[in-house]
């Protein structure tokens, strides 16, 4: 396959950013997941006390298969933890499951960036699909159109991936605030859930700054 050098030394950086990111998550997640909070709540009940406590009764609590794929759908209003969160009392288990009733709770007080996020998602799949065959068609077909519908379909996705960093790093600050608020976890535990969901908000992060480099790239090669 052909790749273009230009497109390696402008998106290395974003591509090396975010393994980066993952892997300081992953590390973050593996050593405070060994460590048990003093209050000995599992991750399901984190989530559901907090849940109980701010009055969001109708949100469901199911458990969902892989590592670190704890979500909140605001569909079908239901937080999925991962195995390594629902069961678990550990410090990381604690931050993930209040990060993800944090979604919960931005989604039961009409957090604008939240339903601005969910109002994109369709747009922004669409436009993850068709942006890099549209661009490769037209840069080999020497269609500049092609390439500047690419590049318009892609500021979507960079749309979404910004508006994504607010809802983020909202949610991991609730999140804090209330499991220490609750005495859920003491002060010293908190320096361990800060640590999980910092290196988890900063994979948000990389990926933003990836998708605004591929950005630059479009506009550079269209420019020729
Ligand atoms: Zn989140």
């Amino acid at each position: 396959m052909f790749i273009d050098p230009l497109y390696i030394v402008i998106a290395l950086p974003g591509l090396l950013l975010g393994l980066w990111a993952q892997a300081r998550v992953k590390g973050a997640f593996k050593k405070y997941s060994r460590i048990a909070t003093s209050s000995g709540k599992t991750g399901v009940q984190v989530a559901t006390s907090i849940l109980r406590e701010a009055g969001a009764n109708n949100v469901s609590i199911e458990q969902v298969a892989g590592q670190l794929s704890d979500h909140y759908d605001p569909r079908s209003r239901t937080l999925r933890l991962s195995p390594q969160v629902y069961g678990s009392d550990s410090i990381a288990a604690a931050g993930i499951a209040a990060h993800e009733a944090g979604h919960a709770l931005q989604h039961k007080t009409g957090y604008a960036p939240l339903a601005l996020r969910s109002a994109i998602v369709p747009t922004a799949n669409i436009g993850t699909k068709l942006v890099m065959p549209l661009f490769f068609l037209g840069f080999i077909l020497q269609m500049s159109n092609l390439i500047y519908a690419a590049i318009f379909l892609f500021t979507g996705v960079i749309l979404f991936q910004l508006i994504t960093l607010p809802v983020e790093f909202n949610a991991s600050s609730r999140a804090k605030a209330v499991l220490t608020g609750s005495g859920m976890i003491s002060g010293e535990e908190a320096k361990g859930v800060s640590a999980v969901l910092n290196a988890a908000a900063m994979t948000y992060v990389a990926a933003a700054v990836a998708a605004l480099l591929q950005l630059l790239y479009f506009i550079l090669r269209a420019r020729n």
